[in-house]
């Protein structure tokens, strides 16, 4: 059976897995570098594919291809791993060192865009042809699907909804700029303006998270003409109904034109582990891009 070699890089956390072209996780592993052994983070990216990648060839899986989630970190550091926009040198740097070490063809994306390819394949997406996914977490970042087909923009990075501007006196982003999407309800954004961990907020918290992360989706909903919003996210989970009901009402108030009118918010619901589907899905898109 075909599988691709899913692997995300989260932060501090990385996730090896086979996932096949129904979107099923065959194997799956995931390390912590700087726990309790040393070594260099690729050394131990390169163990766990060896694992993985045994365990994936005696249970009769062929591995044709690589892709890699990168998240995590701020997307404006192009020094690491988490360049943000998907060709960055640092993201083809560990592409070039992978695909000799795996020997089939890598492809990189950041977890935004894996998310938004998940989320069409395997979740609340499944058979769209038209929706833009957001992913709200430390950062906010998405994916826009248009005509059945992820946008990539002029550097591969469309669907940065994070940097939506939501409120014109907001508070300063790291991008330089104020009230980005981003700098208004990433878990650190909440934390710091109501002064309470994302764990216990009020009400009224929850209904404003709800309500900006409604407002860039109406943008993003008029703009592109895609009639559903997928959000996940830690943020998302947390908050739940209460968030994607104040985020529904602003997308109702916002979106009146007869294309726009009935945009929907919803859930994510790509099946866990989600990180490895969309890393899975970056690689399959990659190959079927490059004629596999
Ligand atoms: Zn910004």
């Amino acid at each position: 059976m075909e599988t691709a070699l899913a692997i995300e890089l989260e932060g501090a956390r990385i996730a090896v897995g086979a996932v096949d072209r129904a979107g099923h996780v065959h194997e799956s592993e995931a390390v912590e570098p700087n726990g309790e052994r040393t070594g260099g983070t690729y050394e131990l990216l390169a163990e766990c594919i060896e694992r993985v990648r045994s365990r994936t060839a005696r249970h009769g899986g062929q591995i044709v291809v690589c892709g890699i989630s990168i998240g995590g970190g701020d997307d404006l550091d192009g020094t690491t791993a988490d360049g943000g926009v998907a060709d960055s040198r640092a993201a083809d740097r560990l592409r070039g060192r992978l695909s000799t070490l795996v020997g089939v063809p890598v492809y990189a994306d950041t977890e935004g865009r894996g998310f938004a390819l998940g989320e069409g394949w395997v979740g609340a997406a499944k058979g769209c042809n038209n929706f833009v996914a957001m992913l709200v977490g430390h950062t906010v970042r998405g994916g826009a699907v248009v005509d059945g087909r992820l946008l990539d923009g002029s550097l591969g990075a469309a669907g940065r909804i994070g940097h939506v501007m939501v409120e014109p006196d907001g508070r300063r982003c790291a991008c330089g700029a104020r009230g980005c999407l981003q700098s208004e309800v990433s878990i650190d954004a909440i934390e710091s303006a109501s002064g309470r961990p994302l764990t216990e907020p009020t009400y009224d918290v929850m209904r404003r998270v709800g309500q900006l992360i409604g407002r860039a989706g109406a943008a993003a909903a008029t703009l592109l003409d895609v009639g559903l919003i997928v959000c996940g996210g830690r943020v998302a989970r947390e908050y739940a109904s209460t968030l994607f009901l104040a985020a529904q009402e602003e997308i109702d108030q916002l979106c009146r034109l007869p294309f726009d009118k009935g945009a929907r918010i919803v859930s994510a619901r790509t099946p866990s582990p989600s990180g490895l589907i969309s890393a899975a899905a970056i690689g399959w898109r990659g190959l079927a891009m490059a004629g596999g």
